[in-house]
């Protein structure tokens, strides 16, 4: 059940509505809007009667909700939402490129493809520090001395942080740098990770899973927003398929089917959706083209030399030309990038 309260209701009528939803022994989640603000009732078993609200001063209607999650369609919130980001938006007309290596292997390492990437146009610097691999014998990255030199990298570039939380017991380390904390395809189904991130305010990145439907995306990210994280950010990362001759298939339908059911930003991330260098441009133009809010594009000064990710990783001056080749597809699509601010390579 969704209340939806008049464009006029004043604080107190939400107040009202909200403790008589407390009052029944149910949770009352509020979803501010441009229009209007609603509230999602959670926690009861059967049908919650509508007439119990629709007299109350301030309220417009009580609709029940057929699908699954309440908090993340479209039903709560009909217009976009714009995640802040310390300053930076997602999800509105300008598109996030967000580009960094996948694994923080030096300072070196990290410096260098963070100047160039905001060099390129980059707003946000990615790199695991926690990288959760398939395999406990490869690379597991440089942990609480990444977290280090990330702090360090965005004190000498001003790009914001996105970086992967691997379990909850080195989620607070992580959450005292990241500004958006990622949660992998891994971690997609961390039940319990994704209430601990939802305690936070802190924006979250959710990369669907590996074998997860759109709805069990949906699904994933209502466990953050109903403990009252709004700021969500999905990432289509391709899934698995029978297709061998790439790592994943970025499926490309899920950007407007998301859209269509949901009001969260939903970026693409092409290096880990096709796995092969040579392809990530193509897909990378093909997702903004779908309507995705940004990018996400795994950069690293020697590919070759990678400790995670070394195939599908650009090189900083094909990273370049990819953000050129997506500012003119933004265009068609109605969307911006930021102008490249000179100079700041160095
Ligand atoms: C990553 O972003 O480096 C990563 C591990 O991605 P995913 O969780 O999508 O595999
Ligand atoms: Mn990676």
């Amino acid at each position: 059940m969704l209340i939806l309260m008049k464009n006029s209701a004043t604080r107190e009528d939400l107040i009202r509505v909200k403790k008589k939803i407390e009052g029944l022994g149910y949770r009352a989640h509020e979803i501010p809007g441009a229009q209007r603000t609603a509230i999602g009732i959670t926690g009861n078993q059967g049908k919650v009667d509508p007439d119990l609200f629709a007299t109350m001063s301030g309220v417009e209607q009580a609709i029940p909700v057929s699908k699954p999650y309440k908090l993340v369609g479209r039903d709560a919130k009909p217009e976009n939402s714009r995640i802040d980001v310390g300053g930076e938006t997602i999800g509105g007309p300008e598109l996030a490129i967000i580009a960094g290596p996948c694994s923080i292997e030096s300072w070196e390492q990290l410096i260098a493809t963070a100047k160039a990437v905001k060099d390129a146009g980059a707003k946000f610097l990615r790199g695991g520090a926690f990288k959760p691999r398939t395999s406990p014998y490869t690379f597991q990255g440089m942990k609480e001395e990444g977290l280090v030199l990330l702090r360090e990298a965005r004190a000498q570039t001003g790009l914001k942080i996105v970086t992967e939380v691997k379990d909850i017991l080195t989620l607070p380390a992580v959450a005292e740098v990241a500004d958006v904390i990622q949660i992998g395809a891994r971690n997609m189904t961390s039940f319990g990770l994704l209430e601990a991130v939802g305690d936070l305010r802190t924006p979250v990145l959710l990369k669907r899973g590996i074998s997860s439907t759109i709805e069990e995306l949906l699904m994933a990210a209502e466990y953050i927003l109903a403990r009252g994280n709004l700021n969500v950010i999905l990432c289509e990362r391709g899934i698995r398929t029978f297709e061998p001759a790439t790592r994943n298939t970025l499926d490309l339908n899920a950007i407007p089917v998301v859209k269509k059911l949901s009001h969260l930003p939903i970026i693409v991330d092409p290096s880990h959706g096709i796995g092969l260098w040579e392809g990530v441009t193509a897909m990378a133009l093909a997702g903004v083209a779908a309507g995705a809010d940004g990018i996400m594009i795994e950069v690293h000064p020697h590919p070759s030399e990678a400790l995670s990710d070394g195939s599908q990783s650009l090189k900083p001056e094909r990273f370049k030309e990819l953000v050129e080749k997506v500012r003119r597809v933004a265009e068609v699509v109605g969307r911006t990038v930021s102008p490249v601010s000179p100079g700041v390579a160095g």
